[in-house]
């Protein structure tokens, strides 16, 4: 069977399938929204398959472990882990300004590249086995997250517990601009700084201690922390409550990327330290998250070289590189198991309005995943 010319005759379907569960529009912190979409992806799962478990969160949206046609494989040993997520970073409505369209090679869309593309391929192709009556070499296995752009306790658990029975794992986020894997990504830690002053009138202030002018100058002091290729985003901040008020309290909530551990622990000790600029103010810092690097191993780079064996059988071209960003992949790859990163379809726009994916790559890395399913 050539999977390139099979998914290529089924093109208009996998812009279909897409367009439905883009349709299903799923930000993280919506857990109406995103179980919604949840629903529809595990139905599509079981059409496919799959023996489906919920496991079900008060507060982000339902996680979803699916095993694919766990009779016909029970007696392999091994086992493939694949790794999707279904909430986006855009809010219910933005589909309305940034609609689903095809232009060209390019489709559009709140979440089609981040990682709706993903699960479309997942879907297509374990349907594509299961309709075939394939026997892959291993189990297959597939998380989908429901909180992977926040991250969440539950999530990192699943994924540990799932990745520590696998042999090796697949994650199907986006590809870096030009088709390439991530086999490299920078670590995250998503770092919380409250500073409490003493409030005052407004017309007294020097009677009281400004938490916002405390970490304002915080926030002029991190450039000490971007170092190298260290980055620090403060990406919100919030304190005080009226405008007669010195502000009794302030936050910011910090994301640095970093390639090393060592370099996230030097981070985190100099923010610990953190010395307040005005006298009576203090500081208090805490890590709402930490994934870790994604760092190539010599097991990773044995099985990027099989996946590339693969897709030159497929006649394409398969390289690798390395991007800043995080994602589930490194939890798994942090406990030493193969993972391969980056699966998922060319485009561009990540966490953008330009967001798109590019359709051939669509319908190539589906014809991938397939036969790494299959043969891996
Ligand atoms: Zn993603």
């Amino acid at each position: 069977m050539d999977f390139r010319l099979y998914f290529r005759s089924r093109q208009g379907e996998l812009v279909h399938l897409l367009k439905q569960i883009v349709a299903l529009e799923s930000p993280t912190d919506d857990k109406k929204a995103v179980d919604a979409c949840v629903s529809f992806v595990a139905r599509e799962l079981k059409r496919a398959g799959c023996k489906v478990t919920p496991y079900p969160q008060p507060d982000t949206g339902d996680l979803t472990v699916a095993e694919f046609a766990p009779g016909r494989l029970k007696d392999a040993d091994d086992e493939i882990l694949v790794l999707t997520h279904i909430d986006t970073v855009w809010p219910v409505g933005k589909i309305a300004a940034m609609p689903f369209y095809v232009q060209g090679h390019r489709l559009y869309g709140p979440g089609v590249l981040d990682m709706k593309a993903g699960l479309v391929m997942l879907l297509a192709s374990l349907r594509a086995l299961h309709g075939l009556n394939a026997k892959p070499q291993k189990r297959i296995t597939v998380f989908v997250n429901a909180a992977e752009e926040t991250g969440s306790d539950a999530s990192t658990e699943l994924i540990r517990k799932l990745a520590r029975r696998a042999s090796l794992v697949l994650c199907l986020e986006p590809a870096l601009p030009g088709g390439a894997l991530k086999i490299e990504r920078k670590g995250r830690l998503v770092v919380r700084l409250d500073v409490r002053g003493r409030s005052a009138h407004g017309g007294t202030p020097e009677k009281g201690v400004s938490a916002i002018e405390e970490l304002v100058a915080q926030i002029a002091r991190f450039k000490r922390l971007r170092t190298g290729e260290t980055t620090v985003n403060v990406g919100l901040i919030g304190g005080g409550e009226k405008p007669n008020l010195v502000a009794e309290s302030a936050w910011a909530v910090l994301d640095i990327r970093f390639w090393k551990a060592a370099d996230r622990d030097r981070v985190l000790r100099l923010l610990r330290e953190s010395v307040p600029a005005l006298r009576g103010a203090r500081i208090k810092v805490s890590v709402e998250s930490s994934t870790p690097p994604l760092e190539k191993t010599m097991a990773s780079e044995k099985l990027l070289v099989r996946a590339q064996e693969i897709a030159g059988g497929l006649g394409l071209t398969l390289k690798a590189g390395k991007t800043g960003g995080g994602s589930d992949a490194s939890i798994a790859a942090g406990l030493g198991i193969p993972t391969l990163d980056g699966l998922g379809p060319d485009g561009d726009g990540l966490h953008a309005e330009h967001e798109h994916l590019l359709i051939p790559s669509l319908v190539e890395r589906t014809a991938l995943l397939t036969e790494l399913l299959k043969e891996l």
